[in-house]
């Protein structure tokens, strides 16, 4: 079976030891996740800023040269349209569940204007952001909910909402890069392909089981929450194809047993249950098969003197190919 393997960490966390763990270990990707959340905004201008230092690209071409390809993989929305924008044009913004417009998540898909601002900046992010193998992670907000509540909006599911705005980003980074391809994030309430929207070419399936059981396998039927992800993987890679298609999940996500909350706890890989979901998730045909794994960089080492369990990781997938 044959897929790539890779591993989502923040930008800072970007050590000389993260680069020899990654090439040890052979991961064929590592994805740089700015913090979502409240934050998204402006964790991703600080990325924006690492970019631009001598030691950060040095570090990124390190890991180029070592076959590791580079991607970014980040909730763009609150960039792309800036909270601010509110006070000018609150028509933009979402209607929330109380049926006011507010800038709290996400956006009003069926604002023209919106759309339009969308594809420019876009464009913009493309150009900074550009990566080789043209695969691009521009999500919405970091949100089980944010849609928008307006009268046309409701004459959407949120997956095909989700849809209208991912064609429009793909469309505005074409303009800097004419072969790009965009993640379509289905997690929470875009876990459902979407019924009314086709995807344009070049969008592929992101599968990202958030809301799960982290310590039984997705395929257990025996709890609910699995049972209802795992059914939708069929479904999913019908619609998008298998082609880039992606699964994102949290089996590294140090983040997220933390609790989003510095200090890093101290991490135990779940063994065998990442090892059942690498093998079902090649046994789909995934094309990469990817797990988040922040808040393992150096304050981890320094906090608990141990090396993150990336070897551990990798060899899981060596048994399976
Ligand atoms: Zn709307």
């Amino acid at each position: 079976m044959s897929f790539y393997k890779g591993l989502l960490i923040h930008p800072e966390e970007l050590s000389n030891d993260w680069i020899k763990w990654a090439v040890d270990a052979k991961l064929d990707m590592i994805g740089l996740h700015p913090v979502g959340g409240e934050e998204a905004c402006s964790s991703l201008d600080n990325l924006l800023q690492l970019l631009k230092s001598k030691e950060f690209l040095d570090n990124l071409n390190h890991l180029k040269k070592s076959g590791i390809q580079v991607e970014y993989c980040l909730h763009a929305l609150s960039w792309l349209l800036p909270r601010k924008l509110f006070e000018q044009h609150p028509e933009w913004f979402r209607v929330n569940e109380e049926g006011q417009r507010s800038p709290d998540k996400n956006f009003c898909p069926s604002n023209p204007e919106a759309m339009a601002f969308l594809e420019q900046q876009s464009h913009k992010l493309g150009e900074l952001l550009y990566t080789d193998n043209h695969r691009y992670h521009f999500w919405a907000d970091d949100v089980a909910s944010g849609r928008c509540c307006c009268p046309e909006c409701l004459n959407y599911s949120p997956s095909d909402n989700q849809m209208r705005v991912l064609n429009v980003i793909l469309k505005g980074i074409r303009h800097a890069d004419p072969k790009a391809k965009l993640s379509y994030l289905a997690y929470y309430d875009t876990l459902e392909p979407p019924e009314r929207v086709a995807p344009d070419d070049g969008i592929f399936l992101e599968f990202a089981p958030m809301d799960r059981d982290y310590h039984r396998p997705l395929a257990d039927g025996l709890i609910e929450k699995n049972k209802k992800q795992y059914q939708m993987i069929a479904k999913l890679l019908d619609f998008f194809g298998k082609g880039d298609a992606t699964a994102l999940d949290y089996w590294m996500d140090n983040s997220l047993f933390s609790g989003w909350k510095k200090p890093p706890a101290l991490f135990n890989l779940d063994v065998p249950v990442l090892c059942a979901d690498a093998a079902m998730y090649a046994g789909f045909g995934f094309e990469y098969i990817t797990s988040f794994a922040c808040y393992l960089g150096p304050d981890y080492v320094e906090t608990h003197n141990v090396m993150p369990p990336i070897k551990d990781f990798a060899e899981c997938f060596d048994k399976i190919k």
